[in-house]
């Protein structure tokens, strides 16, 4: 998902001053509730909820590692979750090494100020750098230092993680795979139970989710455990559940178009009865089917 109001604020001075400073109180007033809660994964790797992204968290004698972070009014939360991580200890005892970002969106990156001012080395793909670059409301904004196209390896709490550099969801997208542990953060290239959100206006497309999703799927085994960006844990049945969904419902979409329907014929006619019950706030089914019919417009009708 993502937040506008970063975008909203940036670069029309005073009013947009104003307007973020306003932007920033609504948003605490949102979070006021929200509490963040931990689920052990495996050995040394937690998953944390709270508001917007999925987190995942590795604690142990190399410290603390996180992806994603989120929203700024959460991360005082956050960073009291990850002290509370089995053994507590504080971040000076215990220190906050990196933080991963999945891609550019605001549920995603919003503590990266705060965690970044306790010293944690930002990551995230050089695409995804660009786009919070973009969207910094301030010149300090804290970006990721370390940067890769492709992936990069981090060797962490005796696990060795596989950073895959992926899109679909945007231009810049990265999975988490600690080999180990035998646990998959998917970042928003997988919403559980949901019609995904394709931020086609920042390099996504349905084509590259389809195909990041396929990589995830080749890397994984029955055992894994994937955090979806949204939704609760999920395995691998999950995600070639959702891969499936994307492929049965845009090859439907391709054969109205092909027939010479209208969006407005598919959307009132809609998707197979069996994925309906997928359709969220934020990914109606109209919308689900509207991405569908860009993309078929734009790409092809595909295989
Ligand atoms: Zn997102």
């Amino acid at each position: 998902m993502m937040v506008k109001v970063w975008q909203q604020a940036r670069g029309i001075g005073i009013a947009g001053a104003l307007l973020f400073s306003t932007s920033i109180q609504a948003q605490s007033d949102r979070f006021a509730d929200v509490v963040i809660t931990t689920l052990p994964l495996q050995d040394s790797v937690f998953m944390l909820t709270g508001a917007g992204g999925n987190m995942v968290a590795s604690a142990g004698p190399d410290g603390l590692l996180l992806v994603d972070d989120q929203f700024a009014p959460l991360a005082d939360r956050i960073e009291a979750a990850l002290i509370a991580l089995p053994e507590p200890a504080t971040l000076s005892e215990r220190p906050l090494k990196y933080v991963i970002n999945t891609h550019h969106h605001g549920d995603h990156t919003g503590g990266n100020r705060h965690f970044a001012g306790r010293g944690a080395i930002l990551l995230a793909r050089e695409s995804a750098r660009v786009r919070l670059l973009d969207a910094a409301p301030t010149p300090d904004t804290p970006l990721p230092v370390i940067t890769y196209s492709d992936g990069i390896k981090i060797y962490f709490n005796g696990d060795r993680l596989q950073l895959l550099g992926l899109a679909g969801h945007t231009d810049g997208d990265t999975a988490v795979f600690f080999e180990q542990a035998n646990v998959l953060h998917a970042g928003d290239l997988f919403f559980k139970g949901r019609f995904p959100y394709i931020d086609v206006d920042s390099g996504g497309s349905v084509g590259a989710y389809m195909a990041s999703q396929a990589r995830m799927l080749d890397l994984i085994d029955d055992e894994t455990r994937v955090v979806p960006g949204h939704g609760p844990v999920a395995d691998k049945h999950d995600l070639a559940a959702s891969y499936r969904m994307i492929a049965a419902t845009r090859a439907a979409v391709a054969a109205d178009v092909k027939a010479g329907r209208s969006l407005s014929d598919i959307q009132a006619r809609g998707v197979a009865a069996a994925y309906r019950s997928l359709a969220w706030a934020f990914i109606t089914e109209e919308r689900w089917l509207q991405i569908l019919y860009r993309d078929v417009l734009e790409h092809g009708a595909g295989d």
